[in-house]
């Protein structure tokens, strides 16, 4: 008989092959697959037969191509690309501006669904610019309703995956449901049985919406119940004060070599006044790359210092933990502030590089002495001493995940440290409260006046002698750049560029004169940190890298930042490396090479020419990708949401109530057992 927790491969026509597909997919049992949501929807329900169409509509259009071609605008310097659709009872002119890759995405013959608004000029109604998308094994049926789209990796049709879905729909209602039912009643919620059958198999809208609505809100109210226990729990808890020296804090910020920004000085001055408390401050600090987090933290740093107690600095990478020490070294140069690094390779204070033997001894010795302690979660394994620790600071926190909670675990003496965390997880301000329920939030919403917008491009392989004669422009400029490549090593994948092979490249045939240099996460720490120091010196002009560089790192004289293969990256994983450079007065540039033809790529990455906020990046990334993907990605040990979109501020504060008023009734969630096992579930899978 077949179970929830029935093998995958017990399914009739899964066979060993598909089902090691499945598992590449985290399905591995009939519940994985009735849990394997769809994230978008094809509504054919929806489809307008050209001969309705009317002037001022929006409408959805499918039809195969009859023609399409570029043509240049002889008015303005624009390309246009005009296409005719039929739905074999009329045509339609459809038109685009200025995207004449089009016709390499989009043939003759091909099947397309475009929704746009009609309009009309001289020659009748006509489609502008309307969303396209290249459709196959469409059989010009308007009725087929709406089907499920989900995330697939290689060789998995979406027609498999429904046809095995549909033999295990029945189980769905085998499910634990484990909200309790007031809480269903109150918040207007279908069963979960009811949810999974509707998602996979939605008659209508209106079952997606239910569907998506209970998922959605499970996701959320998990998240909320969590961290509001996690706020209960801290109650109690007792931190040092760390009294504000209002006269050494302003000699510190008239030293800076810039003018603080006025967000920036606002963070600073809340962070100051809750490390000023006797209670743990736990507070987040959003800023979107390069707004400035590190001297914010600085600040408070540097008080935490002047009050003799320690702080810790934690952050994902090394390299970023070797620059921190280093700038951050500079920053408060001058204060006889001891600061120490702690990676897995280095453990080493302010400038003197201890001996590796006698590790132990000398690393606690180190953690002793030092005012500011900088790391890598190494630190985590380090015995450290706790009690003396007046602030504890997570750069990059959605990198983190657990670790964070963690190193706070470990606190041996009864008063707890506080803790900044800083992440450029682009979420505004409101949600942000409502998510982190268990955080105080403040917010660096401006970048330093003197910053330009990166003039932002994608490039095809015709454009890429141009953007290598634009490097070397730059360079001769005395300016600096980055190469990103997906990959290392060669791989046989076709197309796909590795930081080896491009390194070779670039250094014998295209810039034999200029002086560059690779990194990658498998090279040797000491040589990662002595290149990096180079590019920093600006011995090294070009740097071929993986995306180890991702994060954080700042070298204010690179212009030019050039990703390879950028389709194989999310947008906001792009957005962070665009963030690499543009972070002096200089004007920065951005190219993302890609020779994918997909529409659905081509359109999403334009959105960076056209989008320079994380915020609203996050935001397409969403609608492209899918909420699990967009930040499954972006979060390490982040709540992992399938369904509920960070940006469904009404849904979340939804969850935010009925999570508290079950708390209210039931702090230890004694009378709920499955949402108590749900709960604890979900802890667990952070701990792992
Ligand atoms: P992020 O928020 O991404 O961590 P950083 O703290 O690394 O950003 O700062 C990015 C760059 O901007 C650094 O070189 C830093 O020195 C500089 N910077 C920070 N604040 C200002 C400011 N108010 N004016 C000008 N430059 C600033
Ligand atoms: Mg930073």
């Amino acid at each position: 008989m077949i179970e929830l927790n029935t093998d995958i491969t017990k399914i009739s026509r899964v066979g060993l092959a598909t089902a090691k597909k499945l598992k590449k997919l985290g399905v591995e049992t009939v519940q994985d697959l009735l849990f394997y949501f769809p994230y978008r929807y094809d509504d054919f329900s929806q489809i307008t037969p050209i001969r309705e169409l009317k002037t001022g509509i929006s409408a959805n259009v499918v039809g195969q191509i009859e023609l399409i071609q570029n043509k240049r605008s002889p008015r303005k310097r624009m390309y246009i690309t005009e296409a005719l659709v039929s739905d074999g009872e009329e045509s339609l002119r459809v038109v685009w501006f200025n995207q004449s890759f089009i016709t390499r995405v989009i043939r003759v013959g091909d099947t397309v669904s475009l929704s746009g608004k009609i309009d009309e000029d001289y020659g009748g109604e006509i489609m502008k610019s309307p969303a396209y998308e290249k459709i196959s094994g469409y059989q010009a049926v308007h009725t087929q309703g709406l089907v499920p789209n989900y995330h697939l990796t290689a060789d998995i049709t979406q027609k498999q995956i429904r046809f095995l879905t549909k033999q295990i729909i029945g189980l769905a209602d085998m499910t634990t449901d484990w909200l309790p039912g007031e809480t269903r009643n109150s918040a207007g919620l279908i069963r979960l049985g009811e949810a999974i059958g509707k998602v996979h198999f939605p008659k209508s809208q209106e079952d997606i919406l239910a569907a998506k609505k209970r998922l959605a809100f499970d996701e959320l109210f998990l998240v909320q119940l969590r961290s509001q226990m996690a706020k209960m729990s801290l109650n109690d808890a007792r931190a040092e004060r760390i009294i504000f020296h209002e006269k050494e804090t302003k000699k510190f910020v008239e030293n800076l070599p810039f003018k603080l920004t006025n967000s920036q000085r606002k963070a600073s001055w809340e962070i100051l006044q809750d490390i000023g408390k006797d209670k743990p401050m736990t507070r987040l600090l959003e800023g979107d790359v390069g707004s400035g987090k590190t001297v914010v933290a600085a600040i408070a740093m540097l008080n935490v210092v002047l009050n003799k107690k320690q702080s810790v600095l934690m952050v994902p990478t090394e390299i970023l933990a070797q620059q921190h020490f280093y700038s951050i070294g500079k920053l408060l140069s001058g204060w006889g502030i001891k600061i120490a690094l702690i990676t897995r390779s280095k453990k080493e204070i302010s400038n003197y590089v201890l001996e590796e033997t006698n590790k132990r001894e000398r690393v606690s010795e180190i953690i002793r002495n030092a005012d500011i302690i900088i790391g890598t979660h190494a630190l985590i394994q380090e015995e450290m001493m706790f009690d003396k620790f007046g602030l504890v600071v997570i750069d990059e926190q959605h990198r983190f995940g657990v670790e964070q909670r963690s190193i706070l675990a470990k606190q041996k003496s009864a008063m707890m440290p506080h803790l900044l965390s800083m992440t450029a997880t682009p979420i505004p301000r409101s949600l942000a409260m409502a998510l982190y329920g268990d955080l105080d939030i403040s917010v660096i919403n401006e970048m330093p006046k003197d910053r330009k917008k990166i003039v932002t491009q994608v490039v095809d392989e015709k454009g890429r002698e141009r953007a290598y004669q634009f490097i070397r422009n730059e360079v001769k400029d005395g300016k600096q750049v980055f190469v990103i490549c997906p990959l290392i090593d060669f791989s046989d994948k076709l197309g796909v560029r590795s930081v080896k092979q491009e390194f070779e490249k670039l250094d014998k045939n295209i810039f034999p004169d200029i002086k560059m240099s690779m990194l990658h996460g498998r090279m040797k720490s000491v040589e990662k940190e002595s290149i990096m120091n180079d590019f920093l010196a600006n011995k090294i002009k070009i740097l071929v890298s993986t995306s180890i560089i991702e994060v954080g790192i700042d070298i204010p004289n690179a212009s030019i930042m050039m990703v390879e293969g950028a389709d194989r990256f999310g947008l906001a994983q792009l957005h962070q490396f665009r963030g690499r450079v543009g972070r002096a007065e200089h004007q920065s540039y951005c190219f993302l090479f890609t020779d994918s033809d997909s529409s659905r790529v081509l359109n999403r990455l334009t959105a960076l020419v056209n989008h320079h906020d994380g915020f609203s990046l996050a935001k397409i990334d969403l609608k492209f990708r899918g909420p699990g993907e967009v930040y499954g990605t972006l979060q390490k040990g982040f709540p992992e949401l399938k369904m509920a979109s960070l940006f469904d501020y009404e849904l979340m504060k939804l969850a935010k109530e009925e999570a508290e008023k079950i708390l209210k009734d039931d702090p230890k969630l004694s009378k709920y057992y499955a949402l108590k096992e749900k709960a604890g579930e979900v802890e667990e899978a952070h701990l792992e």
